[in-house]
Formats: structure tokens, C-alpha cells, sequence
């Protein structure tokens, strides 16, 4: 996975979020991040993704947890725990690229070549 493929979230609002609220920030966040935004809910929360594959690695849960820390009316952190960080590629969630998808999976044939080579 490459890294500028990785959606980030930019924007969250607690839930209910009425339809008839909905144009206004979206058609603003479009303006600044595109087309081809996503809307996903998280726990209690409505979540903004940029476009581009959304990650569930530690590096990309603390920067939602930091986003929904700034949400007004949002509070139901412990909601996001139900999602487990987990490799995308191999599925591990003690795999590195569960911690930071910038990170090379474990089961990376060039990350085994790596280990086989150590002492
Ligand atoms: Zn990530
Ligand atoms: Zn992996």
C-alpha cells in the first residue's frame, strides 16, 4: 500500500447529523480535499476521509482519536476500540504495518528476507 493512497480523516461531527445539515460542510470540504470524499461513521460520529483507502493502523486511529477529541458533543471514545488495529495485508494485528502503515508487513517477502539475514 502506498502511502499517498491512504485516506486521512479531516473533519467529524457527533451523530445525529441531519441531511439538511450535511451540504454546507461537505460541499466545503470538497472544495479543499476533492471529489471523492468519504463519509464513514465511527462510533458516535460522523468521520470526513480524504480520498483514498481508509486505514485502520495505530498511527491512523490515534489521528481520528485526535480529531474526534477536537468533535463538540462527541465523547463515546471507547466506541473506536471495537475496531481492531490490524495489518491490512497480512491481517496480523502484531504485524508493524498494523502500528503505521508506512511500515512494510511483516510477511513481506523482502521483510523475511531481512529477518533471515539477522544473527
Ligand atoms: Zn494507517
Ligand atoms: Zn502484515
Amino acid at each position: 500500500m502506498s502511502a499517498g493512497g491512504v485516506a486521512r480523516p479531516v473533519w467529524a461531527r457527533a451523530l445525529p447529523w441531519p441531511l439538511s445539515e450535511m451540504g454546507e460542510p461537505v460541499e466545503a470540504l470538497k472544495t479543499l480535499f476533492g471529489e471523492d470524499l468519504s463519509i464513514k461513521q465511527r462510533g458516535t460520529a460522523a468521520v470526513v476521509y480524504t480520498p483514498g483507502t481508509i486505514c485502520h493502523c495505530l498511527r491512523c486511529d490515534h489521528e481520528l482519536e485526535t480529531l474526534l477529541d477536537h468533535t463538540p458533543g462527541f465523547e463515546e471514545k471507547n466506541n473506536l476500540e471495537s475496531t481492531m488495529r490490524i495489518c491490512s495485508d497480512c491481517g496480523d494485528k502484531r504485524c508493524a504495518q498494523g502500528r503505521n502503515h508506512q511500515d512494510l508487513c511483516d510477511q513481506d517477502p523482502f521483510v523475511k528476507e531481512l529477518k533471515r539475514e539477522l544473527p
